[in-house]
């Protein structure tokens, strides 16, 4: 099994080489040579089986020899025992046809659980083999940091470094992140928004003898392995509502469009999926790209689903490369103009798109008012990502398939909005109600390269 970059210039690599990377180094994202498929019989099998064994199915194809059956299977374990729900996915029914997909259940309640607590283990046991260590340094708004620290916690082979935004993530997430005790986690106040975490990041990757120097690696959502781990629940969903011999439809809260481009590959992979339906907040751009608009920079504008709040989708590349028939040089010139501001989408990709994806756009008032409506009309509560996706779900679907909503996030995890919605202040599950009694560690940094550079070098473990 290769991986390929989306720019067509950087060498095909091996599952272990693609995840340890990240990146490519022609700036693409990796994506395999050819999708391996499963067959009707193989995804009917599935009914009734654990998460973990379906996880294993879908996934041991695409990681060739990186890991024997052996390993593999006891990374999935490990991943998924520590989650506060025994179906680890679990579904309920939120309408006639309408089900909502709780994906929040992991130990930092948003769905980057699933993706970044399989890699925690497939890190460690590629490093551990290779009798190597890395530096993860991830840049976040919230939940990929908190989801990374709680993943890399305390194994041997790792340090991890996140750069938050100091004073601009809710009190949970930062609690997440600055109360592990482990002293191979490190949170990092920045003082800049969440554009000078990225940026800071970006440079750094691209100082190639700090780069080498510390080993640094990146665990964002463009790395192919978090991609793989979140097409499992696809499968898992689908078939407990009698696929393959039923289609069904998704809608995926999107941000990276990370998500939904797992729910993609699992068509590929070849469950039947009738719709994939992209819901946005007022940040709009890939709404607006899917219907055919172009896909145009605009401002960022905060809204009350902070996760989703992006112009610069970057798992979107994915898409675009298959969409212009894998034209690595297409796609780069298309980057290329992205820079610059945006670019059209031709008429041919824009049909692969449309055939593949839908989208649909949800305001403030309209997040807010449908927490309200689905909390006095099921008694579920939940989250504004969630929400968005529920209104999309609710105008798109369609009599006699299914279609089932992603839930992104746990409601306790964005107590504000949920409380101005509802009036109620939603709590945290019992085994992390006493993160607001634990003790913080953190360190403020300036938004200053060189000192940040500095901080890491020094406080990796040697
Ligand atoms: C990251 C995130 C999203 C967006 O997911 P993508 O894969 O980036 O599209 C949506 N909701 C929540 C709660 C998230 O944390």
């Amino acid at each position: 099994m290769r991986y390929i970059s989306t720019r067509g210039t950087a060498p095909a690599l091996s599952f272990e080489e693609a995840m340890l990377s990240g990146l490519a180094r022609d700036g693409g994202l990796y994506v395999p040579e050819t999708i391996p498929t499963l067959d009707p019989a193989t995804i009917a099998a599935m009914e009734g089986q654990s998460y973990e064994q379906i996880a294993y199915t879908v996934m041991r194809p695409f990681v060739g020899d990186t890991f024997s059956d052996e390993e593999f299977r006891a990374c999935i374990d490990r991943a998924y025992a520590g989650f506060g729900h025994a179906a680890r996915a679990p579904m309920v029914q939120l309408d006639q046809g309408h089900f909502l997909l709780e994906l929040f259940h992991g130990p930092t309640l948003a769905f980057k659980d699933f993706a970044m607590q399989l890699i925690g283990q497939l890190f460690q046991t590629a490093l551990a083999r290779r009798g190597d260590r890395v530096t993860i340094v991830g840049a976040t708004s919230g939940d990929t940091g908190s989801a990374a620290i709680e993943a890399f916690r305390g194994l041997d082979n790792v340090d991890v470094f996140i750069l938050y935004p100091h004073g601009r993530v809710s009190e949970v997430q930062r609690r997440q992140m600055t109360t592990p005790t482990e002293s191979n986690v490190h949170a990092l106040a920045l003082d800049g928004d969440f554009d000078d975490c990225q940026a800071a990041l970006k440079d750094m990757f691209n100082d190639f003898e700090f780069r080498d120097g510390v080993g640094l690696a990146g665990v964002n959502s463009i790395n192919w392995a978090r991609v793989l781990a979140q097409v499992v629940y696809y499968f898992s969903s689908a078939v407990a509502l009698g696929a393959p011999g039923r289609k069904v439809s998704f809608t995926v809260p999107t941000g990276n469009f990370g998500d939904i481009f797992a729910g993609y590959i699992a068509k590929r992979i070849g469950l039947p999926i009738d719709k994939l339906v992209v819901a946005t907040n007022q940040n709009d751009i890939l709404h607006r790209c899917l219907s055919g608009q172009g896909y145009h920079k605009g401002e960022t504008i905060p809204s009350i689903s902070p996760s989703m709040d992006i112009q610069v989708s970057s798992n979107f590349e994915r898409a675009l490369f298959d969409a212009y028939d894998r034209d690595g040089a297409a796609v780069a010139q298309l980057m290329d103009e992205l820079k610059a501001g945006g670019f059209d989408v031709s008429q041919g990709a824009m049909q692969t798109l449309q055939d593949t994806y839908a989208s649909g756009r949800v305001s403030e008032d309209e997040t807010s008012a449908q927490i309200t409506q689905t909390l006095n009309t099921t008694a579920e509560l939940l989250c504004p990502h969630s929400a968005v996706g529920v209104k999309v779900a609710e105008d798109q679907r369609v009599k006699g398939t299914p279609m089932i909503t992603l839930a992104t996030a746990h409601p306790a995890k964005f107590p504000d909005a949920v409380k101005a919605a509802t009036g109620i202040h939603p709590p945290l599950p019992p085994r992390m109600a006493d993160l607001y009694e634990r003790a913080e560690r953190l360190t403020r940094v300036p938004n200053d390269l060189g000192a940040l550079m500095a901080h890491i070098k020094e406080n990796r473990s040697k």
